[in-house]
């Protein structure tokens, strides 16, 4: 027998329904270039009612993908809302990807048109202007022509595809009526990963995960995000919908604090204080450059600052302890998860411990946030490993905000179990409590200020040196960074290979952050039984390598 219950679908539009009536006065601050703008969610929500009329009007399909290349702003704001609302897809893109990257990933989506920010614009103009599916590029002016600024004078490329957003959107008339999507299981976003060997692989959200994953934030035992909050999302709006934060305070009628492009660690610790924000999240490395910049005394309303994406150094938290009085917390997730999966507590089991033990606690992922599924398998005989909090396995997670393949891939790739689990390529314990630790990681790959480098396509670009035999990157711990890749190499009999040799080759052929600073000359790369780079031995062999 079937409930009663009316069959009302979990989408986007609901939560614009929440800033038209019951928020509409709650405020959105964002920032240019050069200043500090103040508007309202009921703006917000009139104004996306003229961005669905410029999209009809620009003929853009339904199921088109939407690009954007954007700071977190409110006209990025406003694409997250009436892109989905209107049955589009909105297509957030990392512009700090390279320029073989980016092109790709448009050309895998088939973007049919791009919002870029202005002050973007120059850094993806060569990666996109020769896109075929791109039929139209709307600028989003956040770099107002003022003297002293430094893109006043940069004019805009002559193509007739280029448009300006807030032109279009002032000229168009408002769409009449509620949005209605029908399906909550329609796209509604798309985001990349990158950094894996292989090419970058997009993640298709839902509005069902959107909806039910900013809820899940929402909850007290997430991030307890609720109406009386400031909310100022440092993780970009560019990848994963900054960690669903934009959501999240839409549908709780928090306020939205936004850093636009005004993103050094000084802006960001400034933008605190100045917005009296409530909550805050980014990646470690942030954090760790905010720390000198920190304001005395200012920062009274704070409440909650998390460090996600990778591990929080329990220094790092007790820096900030002694500093503003908050410790950092943590939160485990991956694009494929929408992506928080766990959010860290010192729960009511924990109340024992001592106080260096709840700050380590803290630093690590913790509990999954409620829907979602959470286990260890072994990686020898695949059977799940027990919650002793002890014992490693892969971690592997299921649910609702949970991807179960890849955008235009066929189904059943490695990363998925057969049973449809995630195998998310990390190694973790889980406590009888459920709190997970992530103990180590089995994809090739070096998380590096929160973004990832791939150690395989690192190795084959140095490789592809006359004078090298063979080279293997691990990752090596370091204080800014989180990680760096360090490069061992073996030089072909004869050459007079240098380190700096190395580093010059990679200049130009892999993004500038990608080029290690750590570059060893060694007589063999130790092998596996199978032939294949020891990474194990290696480690060993080099001594402080982490990967
Ligand atoms: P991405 O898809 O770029 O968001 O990266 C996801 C990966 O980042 C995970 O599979 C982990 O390897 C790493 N990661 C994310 N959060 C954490 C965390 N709290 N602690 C350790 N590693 C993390």
């Amino acid at each position: 027998m079937l409930g009663l219950m009316q069959d009302r679908p979990l989408v986007i539009p609901l939560l614009l329904e929440g800033a038209r009536r019951q928020f509409a006065t709650k405020t959105v601050i964002g920032r240019t270039s050069s200043s500090r703008t103040v508007t309202t969610y009921g703006a917000v929500e009139k104004r996306v009612r003229r961005l669905a009329t410029v999209l009809d009007d620009l003929g853009v399909p339904l199921d088109a993908r939407v690009g954007t290349f954007g700071w977190n702003s409110q006209r990025h704001l406003e694409l997250y809302l009436g892109v989905p609302s209107t049955g589009r897809i909105l297509h957030t893109i990392n512009h700090r990807l390279f320029a073989a990257q980016i092109a790709y990933i448009v050309d895998d989506a088939q973007d049919d048109v791009l919002f870029v920010d202005r002050t973007i614009l120059p850094t993806v103009w060569a990666a996109v202007r020769h896109q075929p599916s791109v039929r139209w590029i709307v600028v989003m002016n956040d770099s107002p022509a003022i003297p002293g600024d430094s893109h006043a004078g940069d004019s805009l490329p002559a193509d007739l595809r280029i448009l300006d957003y807030d032109s279009l959107v002032d000229a168009a008339e408002p769409r009449p009526g509620p949005f209605a999507v029908d399906d909550e299981r329609t796209a509604a976003s798309l985001c990349y990963t990158s950094g894996t060997t292989g090419n970058p692989k997009g993640v298709l959200y839902d509005h069902r995960s959107v909806v039910l994953h900013a809820l899940m934030l929402l909850t007290a035992d997430g991030f307890a995000i609720g109406e009386a909050d400031v909310v100022m999302p440092i993780v970009p709006m560019f990848h994963v919908n900054a960690w669903g934060l934009p959501y999240a305070a839409v549908m709780s009628g928090a306020t939205l604090s936004l850093p636009g492009p005004q993103t050094s660690p000084v802006a960001l610790a400034r933008q605190i204080a100045e917005d009296d924000v409530t909550f805050a999240a980014g990646v470690t490395t942030v954090w760790r450059e905010m720390l000198p910049h920190l304001i005395q005394d200012g920062y009274p309303s704070l409440r909650r600052i998390i460090s996600g994406g990778g591990a929080v150094p329990v220094a790092l938290s007790a820096a900030y302890r002694g500093a503003i009085g908050l410790r950092l917390s943590n939160a485990w997730g991956m694009t494929e998860t929408s992506p928080v999966v766990t959010s860290s507590r010192v729960g009511s089991v924990k109340s024992g411990l001592n106080d260096a033990e709840k700050l380590a606690l803290l630093a690590s992922p913790g509990p999954s946030l409620p829907l979602t599924g959470i286990r260890l398998v072994s990686t020898d005989d695949g059977r799940e490993v027990d919650w002793d909090g002890e014992t490693p396995g892969e971690f592997q997670v299921s649910g609702p905000t949970i991807c179960r393949s890849y955008f235009g891939a066929e189904p059943g790739t490695a990363a998925f179990t057969s049973d449809g689990w995630l195998r998310t390529g990390d190694v973790a314990t889980i406590d009888p409590h459920g709190y997970v630790r992530i103990i180590d990681r089995t994809k090739d790959l070096i998380k590096s200020g929160g973004e990832w480098i791939s150690s395989v396509e690192l190795e084959n670009v140095i490789m592809s040196h006359p004078d090298v035999l063979e080279a293997a990157v691990v990752a090596t711990p370091d204080d800014k960074w989180g990680e760096r890749p360090l490069a061992c190499v073996v030089a072909r009999d004869g050459a007079h290979l240098t380190a700096e040799d190395v580093r010059a080759h990679l200049v130009d052929r892999v993004a500038r952050w990608w080029v290690p600073e750590h570059v060893v000359l060694v007589d063999a790369i130790p092998k596996t039984a199978t032939g294949k780079f020891s990474k194990l031995a290696l480690r060993e062999q080099v001594g402080h390598a982490v990967v």
